[in-house]
């Protein structure tokens, strides 16, 4: 195998060699003093293992709309069509209604079943969000003045100075107890507008999943996304 691209950085601490594949690519981490022909020798020697990894595909993002289902607060919801004479959705026990204008030109369909579901997450993080902020806020002796949804390519919430909380509608794709997570993070910037130890103390003195909520986050953010 030739030796594929990889990224090197050099340690004073470390005491062997590491290999680990991020993003599809091959990082290396190595003691301060070893020579690259020694790194790539390494390399050559778990060549199965590498390559393995640098193949393994990118996760997927489900394709929601036509499996017909839909993650929502740690349940699955049936997604149901029926054509009928305007654009709504309906939420019936574990069954999303979509209605689709028989006016909708055909090759747009799709776009309005978007639409509409993003559009029901959206609503429905406004109702949750809503519902469970006046507890939490008064346990943290804390007042918000409005929470609306959001739609965020790169974030999960806001808090700005006026005490408004926005909250990504992609939310609604996760387990409440993620939810409630950035629930209290984004109160917490009502106190502490950074990411200082003082912020995240007082996050972890009202939120004990905190830190497994963040990597939940991390490793599931991928399929919490319509395409
Ligand atoms: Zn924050």
């Amino acid at each position: 195998m030739a030796v594929p691209a990889y990224q090197l950085r050099y340690s004073a601490r470390r005491r062997t060699l590491q290999l680990q594949i991020k993003a599809g690519q091959l990082w290396v981490a190595a003691p301060v003093g070893l020579s690259v022909r020694q790194i790539e020798a390494f390399i050559q020697q778990k060549s199965a293992w590498v390559e393995q990894h640098l193949s393994a595909p990118l996760p997927q993002v489900p394709d929601w709309l036509g499996l017909g289902e839909l993650p929502y607060l740690g349940r699955r919801l049936q997604l149901k069509v029926v054509i009928d004479v305007l654009n709504a959705w309906t939420l019936e026990g574990d069954t999303l209604w979509l209605q689709l204008s028989s006016r909708n030109k055909a090759v747009n369909q799709r776009r309005w079943m978007q639409q509409l579901v993003q559009q029901f997450y959206a609503s429905e993080t406004e109702l949750w969000f809503n519902t469970q902020a006046p507890g939490l806020a008064a346990a943290m002796g804390l007042r918000y003045q409005a929470i609306q949804s959001g739609d965020f390519k790169r974030k999960w919430g806001s808090c700005n100075s006026k005490g408004e909380l926005q909250f990504n509608w992609r939310l609604m794709m996760a387990p409440p107890w993620i939810c409630t997570y950035l629930l209290v993070h984004e109160l917490a910037h009502l106190q502490h507008m950074n990411h200082s130890p003082d912020f995240w103390q007082l996050v972890a003195a009202h939120n004990a999943d905190a830190k497994k909520a963040r990597l939940w986050l991390r490793q599931n953010q991928h399929w919490m996304q319509l395409i």
